[in-house]
């Protein structure tokens, strides 16, 4: 059996278990369930920062986890796919009325907190800056108003708590989103591995979803060009004839969400009837 491990609270963890449902696992949840058995897979509940280190050593086939908690462990594992939640960025930031308005501002010897000293320490030796890391478990923001450090990194998404915290932000280390990683022995097993590509084609076909609706219309054939560039599908559209009808023929295309009540007036003003609009549960590319 493939065994996955969930973060089992914070920010990954709803969505996490949103995703495996969708690909049709049953995951019912108790409040303190910490591990549980679908037919065919064993999910196990842990925390996100420890699961590079669990599929590494193989306690768990597949994880899903940040990017950034990945790369900060710096745990050998496979990354498998990117998943369409858990962006965030790790940022460096200094209080508001700092001096220092940009990264070639930071002194050397600049005391920086952070919860990531490898990615930190990593990004300013590459750049060639001497820094001294105050490692911190967790709320770096308030660690320059109370004298322990000149700035910071850490993850943000928005950037509202910086702001809340009185702190600019001044520079990127990296981006994350959340990953879906493998046990690299694991892929070298036939079987474990043809079970792992198929979770993860599973996976791969709801994100590619995701935003998605089928569209359908009943086009005038002398406006086929007009739609065809007005809705160009994954690639192109489906057209098809309609028996007994000479001068219209059936439109079938993948649509972006945000873009649909768009297309539906174009398609409208170019003579389309019958215009249906239809979700996409999965889609293998
Ligand atoms: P947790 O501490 O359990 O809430 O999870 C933190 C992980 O969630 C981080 O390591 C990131 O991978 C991810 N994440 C996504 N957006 C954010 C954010 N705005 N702030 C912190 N963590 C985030």
């Amino acid at each position: 059996m493939i065994k996955i491990a969930v973060p089992n609270k914070g920010r990954l963890s709803e969505e996490s278990i949103r995703l495996l449902r969708s690909i049709g696992l049953k995951i019912a949840l108790e409040e303190r369930s910490l591990f549980l058995e679908t037919p065919k897979y064993s999910i196990i509940f842990v925390r996100a920062q420890d699961i590079p280190g669990f599929v590494e050593e193989g306690v768990a086939d597949i994880g899903i986890t940040g990017l950034d908690l990945v790369l900060e462990t710096g745990k050998k594992v496979k990354k498998l796919l990117e998943l369409n939640f858990g962006y965030c960025r790790l940022a460096i930031a200094v209080p508001e009325k700092s001096k220092i308005l940009a990264v070639e501002d930071i002194p050397n010897n600049a005391k920086v907190a952070t919860s990531f000293p490898n990615l930190t320490k990593e990004y300013f030796r590459k750049i060639g800056k001497k820094i001294d890391i105050v490692e911190v478990s967790g709320t770096a923001e308030i660690a320059p108003h109370l004298g322990v450090a000149e700035l910071i990194t850490d993850l943000v998404e928005t950037g509202a708590t910086l702001k809340t915290n009185y702190l600019r932000e001044i520079g990127t280390i990296t981006e994350s989103k959340a990953v879906a990683i493998a046990n690299e022995k694991a892929l070298e097993l036939e079987e474990k591995k043809r079970k792992i590509n198929e979770l993860v084609a599973a996976l791969a076909s709801v994100i590619n979803a995701t935003g998605r609706r089928y569209l359908m219309a009943n086009v005038p054939k002398e406006a086929l060009e007009d739609v065809k560039s007005l809705i160009p599908g994954i690639s192109g559209p489906t057209v098809m004839s309609i028996i007994g009808s000479e001068k219209i023929v059936a439109v079938h295309a993948v649509v972006n969400e945000e873009e649909i009540n768009g297309v539906i007036a174009v398609l409208k003003k170019l003579g389309a009837t019958g215009i249906l609009i239809v979700p996409i549960e999965r889609a293998v590319l």
